[in-house]
Order: C-alpha cells, then sequence, then structure tokens
C-alpha cells in the first residue's frame, strides 16, 4: 500500500483527535475552484458529516462553475465568498477547526485569507504543491509526489478508516472525480500511487463512466465552438516553442463563454510536436487569468512566478497578468507574451 512520508501515525492521531475535538468545522479551497478542489473538499465535508456527526460546511472563495457544480454533493452546505461574504465571515468565526485543501497558503483564498489568516480556530492543511506555508498550520499533510489533493486526502482517511470500502461511497466518488480532474483523466501526474486509488475506489463500487460522463461529456455547444474558434484563429506559435491563445472578453462573450467553459484548452497545443510550453490568457476585471503548462523539461512553474504572479505545479501553472502593471493595457498580452518565450524558452 503506498502512503506519502506526511503520512505517519503521529500526524494521523493528531488529525484525529482536531477533528474529533471539533463541534464546527470549515473545509475550505483555492480561488476559482477548479474539479480538484471541489472534490477533496466535497469529500472530507461528507465524510465529517456522515461519519462523525460534525457540523462540517465548505467554503469557496468563488462559486464554483457550472461545469463542475455537480461534484459538491446536495447534504454539504456551501458557501461562497463572491456570494456571500457575511455569511463566510460568520462560519469562519463560528468554526473551531479550519481545514485547508488544494492550495499552500490561506493566500490563495484571496477574498477570504485575512478571514482566516485572523480567525482562532486550529488550522491543517492538506496540499500537494510545492513550499507549504507550515507556520500557518497547527497540522500539515503535504506532498508534490502524489497527483492531486483528492489523493493524499484519500490517503489520510483510508489511514483511520482501513480500507476504500470503509468509507462513504460518496466521499469515495468525490475523490475519484478530483484525482481525475487534476490528472486530466489521467495523462498528467499519474504516480503508482494513483493507479493503486483508482484500483481501490473501482473495485469498492465507484462509477467512473458516470464521473467521466459528468466531467467530459455535458458540455454546451457553445463551448466547444469556442474552443474551435480559439483553436482555428487565435493560437499563436513562436519560434522558441512557445504556443499561446488570447481569449478577450469580446471572443468570450462572442460565444456566452462561463466560467470554467475553456478548462482543459491550455493543454491542446502540447500535441504539437515543437511546442514546449502553453499559456492561455482568459480576459477578466483589469487583469487576465493565466494558465500555464508544460512539457518535461520546461518549467510552467517558474515561468508562472517569474512573469504572471502566479506559481502551481512544475508542469502545469498559473497566476494574473495585471494591466496596467504589468502591460499598458490589454492590447500589449501578445508582445508581453513574446518576450515571454523568448525570455523562458529562447
Ligand atoms: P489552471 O491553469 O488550471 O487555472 O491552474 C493550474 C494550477 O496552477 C492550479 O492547480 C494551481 O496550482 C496553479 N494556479 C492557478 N492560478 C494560480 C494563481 O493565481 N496563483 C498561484 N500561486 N497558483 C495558481
Ligand atoms: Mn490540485
Amino acid at each position: 500500500m503506498f502512503k506519502a512520508p506526511c503520512i505517519t501515525p503521529d500526524a494521523v492521531r493528531m488529525f484525529q483527535d482536531l477533528v474529533n475535538g471539533a463541534r464546527c468545522i470549515t473545509v475550505a479551497a483555492h480561488a476559482h475552484p477548479d474539479g480538484d478542489a471541489l472534490g477533496s473538499v466535497s469529500a472530507l465535508a461528507w465524510w465529517l458529516r456522515e461519519r462523525l456527526g460534525k457540523d462540517a460546511a465548505a467554503i469557496f472563495p468563488d462559486t464554483p462553475p457550472d461545469t463542475i457544480r455537480f461534484i459538491v454533493p446536495e447534504g454539504v452546505p456551501c458557501l461562497c465568498g463572491d456570494r456571500d461574504p457575511e455569511a463566510c465571515g460568520a462560519r469562519i468565526a463560528a468554526s473551531d477547526l479550519v481545514i485547508l485543501l488544494d492550495c499552500r497558503s490561506f493566500g490563495r483564498t484571496e477574498t477570504l485569507k485575512d478571514l482566516f489568516s485572523a480567525s482562532p480556530a486550529r488550522k491543517i492543511l492538506v496540499d500537494h504543491h510545492l513550499d507549504p506555508d507550515c507556520g500557518a498550520f497547527d497540522l500539515v499533510f503535504s506532498t508534490p509526489d502524489i497527483s492531486s489533493a483528492s489523493e493524499l486526502l484519500y490517503q489520510v482517511l483510508r489511514e483511520i478508516e482501513g480500507s476504500a470500502k470503509a468509507l462513504p461511497a460518496v466521499t469515495l466518488r468525490c475523490l475519484m472525480t478530483g484525482m481525475t480532474t487534476d490528472t486530466n483523466n489521467f495523462a498528467n501526474s499519474v504516480f503508482p500511487s494513483t493507479m493503486e486509488m483508482a484500483s481501490e475506489l473501482l473495485a469498492a463500487g465507484v462509477d467512473r463512466d458516470a464521473i467521466l460522463t459528468d466531467l467530459y461529456n455535458r458540455y454546451r455547444e457553445n463551448r466547444v465552438r469556442l474552443m474551435g474558434c480559439l483553436q482555428y484563429e487565435h493560437l499563436h506559435i513562436t519560434p522558441e516553442g512557445l504556443a499561446y491563445m488570447i481569449a478577450t472578453r469580446e471572443i468570450l462573450d462572442r460565444f456566452d463563454a462561463r466560467e470554467g467553459e475553456t478548462e482543459g484548452l491550455v493543454n491542446v497545443p502540447l500535441a504539437i510536436a515543437e511546442v514546449k510550453m502553453s499559456i492561455l490568457l482568459k480576459e477578466d476585471d483589469g487583469h487576465f487569468r493565466v494558465s500555464v503548462r508544460s512539457k518535461k523539461g520546461w518549467s510552467a512553474q517558474q515561468c508562472a512566478i517569474r512573469w504572471f504572479n502566479g506559481g502551481g505545479h512544475e508542469n502545469a501553472s498559473g497566476g494574473k497578468l495585471f494591466w496596467p502593471k504589468d502591460i499598458a493595457s490589454p492590447d500589449e498580452a501578445a508582445a508581453y507574451l513574446e518576450n515571454v518565450s523568448r525570455q523562458c524558452l529562447g
């Protein structure tokens, strides 16, 4: 049985003591939550409620996109910082335990970071990014050598319950969904432990076909056409091997694009032999949201840190590009990316 080095008997005991001793527990993840954030938070909140009878609720800094909202099961109370900041503040203030998943620090909860940081609650981190902010937590489970926060959480819960089969079915489904999205359906970040987890969850009855249908076969037609348009008309490839696409507000509006509907697109240009790195910019208010992906041997992470006020994993990172701080106006994004290409890949 694979087990991350951070899952020591002492750490697991402390996890159990902290959750058993808590009455009101808030489980949270990063801004603009992705499938791993929603899956890991939901899996844990469900387990805390069903198995331990705790008052456990989920908080997401931003409302989950419609495309992956299904991951959060009915029955998990869920607050969103963008919709209801007062309720999030009250919930955090009332919590005696906060568990943060799928990010290295409270900074990644953006609008909620001060509320979390100021809270006197005990704090646990379960994450798979480099450089966890250990000083901010009473207990940290962290390793980058794992597919996802969902996989790391699975190992913690399996340690407590003994086997996958002992865990609630809803928890298992959420964990499988989170792991599937973070590995891009087993295309990257797959470790031997990831396959072991998949095997154990399938044996325990998780319906992977249903998860795949929900994740990948329920797109709106507009989304497929938007992705086609960006690839056909707006894909640029530099001489150094950077592929980039800029989804301006105008393009996004033309296809009535909704939050989450460009998910996965940044990976596509890596299919081209000459491409070493792929960047997608998506226009937002006063900034572009940036996704960076790289092939082995080139660091998406270093690129995101150096050029896009961000970070993440070695080959999958993200950040933001602000105007007028980083570029004078959105029109200058292409020139900025051409320079990034020369600096990072030249
Ligand atoms: P995505 O491109 O799917 O939005 O993000 C890929 C990865 O980049 C995420 O899993 C996360 O680790 C990281 N990431 C995305 N946005 C940010 C950001 O604004 N700041 C930091 N530090 N990391 C980010
Ligand atoms: Mn993750």
